[in-house]
């Protein structure tokens, strides 16, 4: 349904707003400007990873920076601005470490079938709770459930946010840890764009032990086979590194 989304709201916007909005990406990110309004993957020119995180900040996000720190490993966590409100300290937390930190909506809910009203209301709050607690201002967003429709363009472009999917997904909040594990090294490629959650939506002390578990056992596996780990911002612009 998302994809048919997608055609539907291309059709819909039409050539003028793509255009303007391909200039608004060059504007804003000049070494990017290459970039289409939606990215599943990074430049695949050197061995590369982005590890990103949905759905948080959660009780347990804390336990996964710890995770992240031990092997010096940049990630990039999408947040939604309920959790924000909810846990500003631990959304604070994840920027100080150094991770990007990402739009994902303020109330999680699939954007289908809702008004580009609704869609804007939810893009906005989530950037002023982001904002208001971390000091950091979004420039990626990640739709809940991957949903794309009618005037979720604009309002990214009206806020300044690039969309930004996944190469996997990890399905971590419904697979045993080993069948995380392995689906995230096959997806494993130069410039790829992993999808795991340190949240539930917006369920308070959610369990994630088995994406704490998959990260454990992943990390080491991936920088053995030599990769190392960027966040979204590094991976998407070949030219800054
Ligand atoms: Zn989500």
């Amino acid at each position: 349904m998302s994809a048919f989304a997608g055609i539907l709201e291309s059709t819909a916007t039409g050539l003028t707003l793509v255009s303007a909005g391909a200039l608004a990406y060059a504007v804003r990110v000049p070494s990017c400007s290459w970039l289409d309004s939606s990215v599943s993957r990074g430049a695949g020119t050197r061995p590369a990873i982005a590890l990103t995180f949905d759905d948080g900040p959660s009780e347990s996000t804390a336990q996964l920076l710890e995770i992240l720190a031990r092997y010096g490993a940049p990630a990039s966590f999408f947040q939604c601005g309920t959790n924000v409100r909810r846990l500003p300290g631990v959304a604070r937390e994840v920027a100080a470490a150094g991770h990007d930190i990402g739009n994902h909506s303020d109330t999680h809910p699939l954007l289908a079938l809702k008004s580009p009203g609704f869609i804007q209301r939810e893009l906005s709050a989530a950037q002023e709770a982001i904002e208001r607690a971390t000091g950091v201002r979004p420039r990626y967003f990640r739709a809940p459930y991957g949903a794309r429709w009618f005037g979720l363009r604009a309002a990214q472009q009206r806020l300044g946010l690039q969309s930004v999917t996944w190469t996997t997904i990890a399905l971590d909040w419904k697979r045993q840890t080993p069948f995380v594990v392995s689906r995230l090294l096959q997806g494993a490629t130069q410039g790829a764009i992993l999808c795991m959650h340190d949240g539930r939506a917006l369920k308070h002390r959610p369990d994630i032990s088995v994406t704490l578990q998959a990260v454990r056992e992943l990390l080491p596996k991936l920088i053995e086979r030599g990769f190392h780990f960027e966040k979204v911002t590094d991976i998407l612009c070949p030219t800054k590194n």
